[in-house]
């Protein structure tokens, strides 16, 4: 097999939470591009756009509506992907939040909502894909998406830190014990992308240009930016990469 060809995700079935917009839409578009079918998940009613990018690719797209502040959709997240596409070989855990108020008035409410749906769905989703994974014999692929927030402390959004540093641990974790079963956990941190996420940063003048000066690369990134690193993990080409979260970031970490 040529190299190019491990990169290929042909016959690949990927579950991307929070596929409708922003970064989930780039890694959807970038999976069904190289190859793969996609169940996307999200709180909206549908993922048109979603639906659009990956069809145009000659791909196979399947929506579920889910809000994953619960963990009582996983379950059914897991049986829609075997059922629409008979097998599950890549889960991208990209769906997440974020709540800002200084550390002294933060309040449980916006802890809390933080952590279920950044931290406490990523691994339940996780675990249900493992074992469906294990059932199947042929391994998988565990992409979470972390955050620059992976590796520095941040300010004003303590909930969001302590998620995405725990999702950087539990990359190792889940690699550390389903490594055996031919399952690779690796987890992207991007670093300031274009998104209604970064919408509140964007707007705000100073501190736009603040960030866009720190940037090595002088610029924001934009969810296409994305997509390579994604692809490389969901493929045969990353199958000895395993625990490890890269930053794709425009540089921002290394200053
Ligand atoms: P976004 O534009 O705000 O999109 C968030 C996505 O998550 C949406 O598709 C949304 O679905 C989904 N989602 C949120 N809460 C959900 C819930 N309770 N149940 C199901 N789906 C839910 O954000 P983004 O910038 O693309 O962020 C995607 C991921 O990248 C997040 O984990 C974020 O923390 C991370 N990240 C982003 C940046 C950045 O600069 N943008 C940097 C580092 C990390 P609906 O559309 O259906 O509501």
């Amino acid at each position: 097999m040529g190299i190019l060809d491990l990169f290929k995700l042909d016959g690949k079935t990927a579950i991307v939470t929070g596929c409708g917009r922003g970064l989930g839409l780039g890694i959807a578009r970038g999976l069904a591009e190289a190859g793969a079918d996609i169940l996307g998940v999200g709180r909206a009613l549908e993922a048109s756009e979603c639906e659009k990018a990956v069809e145009s690719c000659g791909r196979k797209f399947h929506y579920m509506e889910a809000d994953l502040k619960s963990q009582k959709c996983i379950p059914e997240i897991i049986e829609k992907a075997v059922a629409a596409f008979g097998r599950l070989d890549i889960l991208v855990n990209n769906a997440g939040i974020i709540r800002r108020a200084d550390s002294l008035d933060f309040t449980g409410e916006d802890w809390d909502e933080v952590m279920d749906v950044n931290l406490k769905s990523l691994f339940f989703l996780s675990q249900a894909a493992a074992k469906q994974f294990i059932k199947q014999g042929s391994g998988g692929k565990l992409i979470h998406i972390a955050s620059l927030l992976s590796f520095q402390g941040g300010v004003r959004i303590p909930s969001y830190t302590a998620a995405k540093s725990g999702v950087r641990g539990l990359t190792m974790l889940m690699a550390n014990e389903w490594a055996r079963y031919g399952i690779n956990a690796n987890a992207i941190a991007p670093g300031y992308f274009e998104t209604d996420n970064t919408q509140a940063l964007r707007a705000d003048a100073a501190r736009n240009a603040e960030i866009t000066g720190r940037i090595p690369a002088g610029r924001w990134g934009v969810p296409r930016d994305l997509a390579g690193t994604a692809v490389f993990l969901a493929s045969a080409a990353s199958d000895y990469l395993n625990g490890f979260t890269i930053a794709v970031d425009g540089g921002w970490l290394g200053r």
